[in-house]
């Protein structure tokens, strides 16, 4: 069976954002089962910024909490923390040597993150790409359910795996396709219609979590930026109204409706009396999630066993890909 690959970082709380434009997908994946599905804490790609160390070791299990409480369930799918499976970052040396410095240095992401004192930005930083290529390709995967942000580095993965193939002779890496996918694949910040709603994000009220409680939902879509107009009756009168669509582009996400759908029902509508049909909506759908979570985060060990658990099936098919890679390159002992 083919397969699919994504992970999360483990750089905060999860958001709104994570969970449209990634988690929800995931279970969908898992639950059409066409796929065997691989999802991880990508908690090396945490530390390319600095985290403090016990609040990374918390940050991991809510996020495997999360997981399991969005619906992934840990016997249908693969699910473990990427440092428990060391063939990532071996891979991903690998890949260091395979990937190119411009190619790198192209990358949103890193000029983002980087921001303008690039020299003070980590090496790892840097390679985060070609460690994201080793993360899914240790597995073959074929399929990477991603939100919009990450488009740019899976182009980037499958640019390794075609000059790995091409460098050495072979045809061993799959080229792997992007799945983006749904009415929210970019979920923008509540205060700034222009960037991308993050969990790392400074400012709290930028960004719906996970685990806040109805009344900070409330309150943060209350104060969500808008626009003075009322809602349009069709998508084209979004066009240019970056906030107005990203509070449509979410109730269809949380709803499962087309942007279409929604204003069908919704337009004419001033946001005063959107926005709280907008907070009821994400209350419903996140509360039990977030109750769900707080309930797994009781008892850590099940979730330590959990992920102690994945981590073996992720090994027993990283490993061989590994081995066989080491052969490809040359190295003795492999
Ligand atoms: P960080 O700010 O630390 O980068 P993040 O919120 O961007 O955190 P990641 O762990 O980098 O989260 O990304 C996990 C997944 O969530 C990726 O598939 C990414 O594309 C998706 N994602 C992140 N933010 C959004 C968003 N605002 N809208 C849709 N999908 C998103
Ligand atoms: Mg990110």
């Amino acid at each position: 069976t083919p397969r699919v690959f994504s992970g999360i970082q483990p750089s905060g709380g999860l958001t709104l954002g994570n969970y449209l434009g990634a988690m929800k997908r995931f279970v969908d994946m898992q639950e059409a089962g066409t796929h065997e599905t691989v999802y991880c804490m990508v908690d090396l790609h945490a530390i390319t910024v600095w985290q403090d160390p016990e609040k990374l070791r918390r940050a991991t299990r809510e996020l495997c909490a999360g997981f399991i409480a969005a619906g992934i369930d840990p016997k249908k799918s693969i699910l473990f923390n990427q440092s428990a499976a060391p063939e990532h970052a071996q891979l991903g040396w690998i890949f260091n040597c395979v990937a190119r410095m411009g190619w790198m240095q192209r990358m949103t992401q890193w000029k983002d993150k980087a921001g303008k004192n690039q020299q003070n930005a980590s090496l790892g930083l840097f390679a985060y790409p070609a460690l994201m290529a080793a993360d899914i390709l240790a597995y073959h995967a074929t399929h990477v359910p991603v939100g919009e942000d990450q488009k740019q580095h899976l182009e980037l993965t499958r640019d390794v795996a075609i000059k790995f193939n091409h460098d050495y002779g072979v045809d061993f890496f799959p080229v792997t396709e992007p799945v983006i996918e749904g009415a929210a694949t970019r979920v923008m910040s509540l205060r700034d219609g222009s960037k991308k709603m993050s969990k790392s994000d400074p400012s709290d009220a930028s960004r719906i979590n996970m685990t806040d409680d109805a009344d900070t939902i409330a309150k943060k879509i209350r104060k969500a930026k808008t626009d003075p107009e009322g809602l349009p009756s069709e998508a084209k009168g979004l066009e240019d109204r970056p906030e107005a669509r990203n509070l449509v582009n979410i109730y269809a996400g949380l709803s499962g409706q087309t942007v279409d759908q929604v204003l069908a029902e919704v337009g004419g509508k001033q946001f005063s009396e959107f926005k709280p049909l907008l907070s009821d909506l994400a209350v419903d759908k996140l509360a039990p999630i977030s109750t769900e979570m707080a309930r797994l985060m009781e008892d850590q060990s099940e979730i330590d066993r959990i992920l102690a658990h994945g981590a073996g099936q992720a090994r027993e098919i990283a490993a061989p890909i590994l081995k066989k890679t080491y052969e490809i390159v040359g190295m003795v002992g492999a």
